[in-house]
């Protein structure tokens, strides 16, 4: 599919890893699945994947881990 933004390349699908802060924390979610272009390295993610990084980030934000990380296809860690 062509990019939309620059119309210079072709979307491919990687995985990449999406981070976020708060308070102090930071969350990492490894190997998120997403299309991206090689041109001008714009990325898309699809409104499922989307919906569940937010809830495994809000989820991991809001443990008592510093850096908290996750693979995106691990299921739910139990609490230690
Ligand atoms: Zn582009």
């Amino acid at each position: 599919m062509r990019c939309e933004h620059c119309d210079q390349g072709e979307r491919v699908p990687v995985r990449r890893a999406k981070t976020a802060e708060r308070d102090g924390k930071v969350a990492v979610v490894l190997d998120v699945p997403m299309e991206e272009c090689p041109a001008c390295g714009d990325r898309w993610l699809t409104r499922d994947v989307a919906a569940r990084l937010d809830t495994m980030l809000s989820a991991m934000l809001s443990g008592d881990v510093e850096i908290a990380t996750r693979h995106f296809d691990e299921p739910a860690r139990p609490a230690a």
